[in-house]
């Protein structure tokens, strides 16, 4: 088969072809459809530090993907042939005291695929069943390749109840914009979204309906005025992994305001605490998704109206992934998605 493969220990991927993954009594085969490129698969790409002190030489990368069962292992019940499917990457033991209490997405012992295991940049996947998630039929390919980051997006809006709420988002990247839309679509009151890039605000405003707010050049105390909020936000995502970003969310949220974070800031990051206890701000790290609530959410969502389909701004056959992978690099795209089929 054909695979995007982190094949030498140094800048890039390349296309290799690879033996078709075998399955184990508790795996499914699925063969892949449709996968998204997030902003992981470009760490791996550009070989970075983190890149370098994780990932195994060589390696099938991806993690976004949604495709179709085409086999399975003698143990899998409640799945069939056929199946069009999306699934959870991260792979998860069951001996810790977080799994046999049901909290799967704590689990430390848990491992990516694309990342520690071989990925979905591929056309098969090998995968345990437990991870699989069926895609209803209103759920497109496209959107089925994508869930792993609105997952993302989900888990962090949800973290906090939105209704009614003036909700803060610190960067209009692909995750941070769909953020916005499901604040919006819980009910939030405002919702703001601020970058720095001009092109990534402009995408949010086609996505959701929200107001976009640009840094660089202009004050956020001016945009609390603006809307007419008394104090400032209830709530802030955290979806930039930017310091300056940070900062100025703890100044524009209220006392006792909430953040989420899901943003990885590139080294250890000078806080303010003193403003932090001062204001009693709440704050919650996020990681992936919660297994598997946060896909049910999702999906019901989806179902009821939430659209993030402009999210997606490019789309490439597989075999043009090099020239998927310089658009998303330059960092002037919303989600990107490669065709296998
Ligand atoms: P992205 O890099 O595409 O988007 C980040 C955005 O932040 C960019 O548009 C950038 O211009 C903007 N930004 C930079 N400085 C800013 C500032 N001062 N104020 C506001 N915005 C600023 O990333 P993404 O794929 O949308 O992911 C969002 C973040 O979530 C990233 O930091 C990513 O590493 C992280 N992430 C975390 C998890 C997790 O499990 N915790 C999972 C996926 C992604
Ligand atoms: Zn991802």
């Amino acid at each position: 088969m054909s695979a995007l493969v982190k094949a030498q220990p140094a800048v890039g991927l390349w296309q290799e072809q690879r033996p078709v993954p075998e399955i184990g009594p508790d795996d499914v085969l699925i063969r892949i459809k449709k996968t998204g490129i997030c902003g992981t698969d470009i760490h791996i790409w550009n070989w970075d530090e983190w890149a370098q002190k994780t990932i195994p030489v060589p390696l099938v990368t991806g993690h976004e993907f949604a495709g179709e069962i085409v086999d399975m292992g003698r143990n899998v019940e409640g799945l069939s042939i056929g199946q069009r499917c999306s699934g959870e990457g991260h792979l998860i033991g069951k001996t810790s005291r977080q799994s046999r209490a049901g909290r799967f997405h704590l689990d430390p012992e848990t491992r990516g695929i694309g990342v520690n295991e071989q990925g979905a940049f591929a056309e098969y996947l090998r995968l345990p069943a437990f991870n699989v998630v069926p895609l209803p039929d209103e759920i497109s390919d496209d959107i089925g390749a994508i869930l792993d980051p609105l997952g993302n997006a989900v888990h962090t809006a949800l973290s906090f109840d939105l209704l009614g709420e003036d909700v803060l988002i610190t960067g209009a990247g692909p995750i941070g914009i769909m953020a916005a839309a499901v604040a919006r679509h819980a009910g939030a009151r405002h919702v703001v979204i601020t970058d720095v890039n001009a092109d990534r605000l402009s995408l949010a405003g086609q996505v959701a309906d929200v107001t976009p707010v640009n840094v660089a050049e202009e004050d956020l105390k001016d945009v609390i005025a603006r809307l007419k909020m008394k104090q400032g936000f209830d709530v802030g995502l955290e979806m930039s992994g930017n310091q300056q970003a940070l900062d100025q969310m703890v100044e524009a949220l209220v006392m006792g305001g909430r953040i989420a974070l899901l943003g990885i800031p590139p080294g250890k990051s000078p806080v303010d605490w003193s403003r932090i206890v001062f204001k009693a701000i709440t704050i919650k790290g996020v990681y992936g998704r919660e297994i598997f609530e946060t896909w049910y959410k999702m999906i019901a969502m989806l179902q009821n109206g939430l659209d993030v389909s402009r999210v997606i701004t490019h789309r490439f056959g597989k075999d043009d992934y090099a020239e998927a992978f310089e658009i998303m690099r330059s960092g002037k795209s919303g989600k990107i998605v490669l065709d296998w089929t």
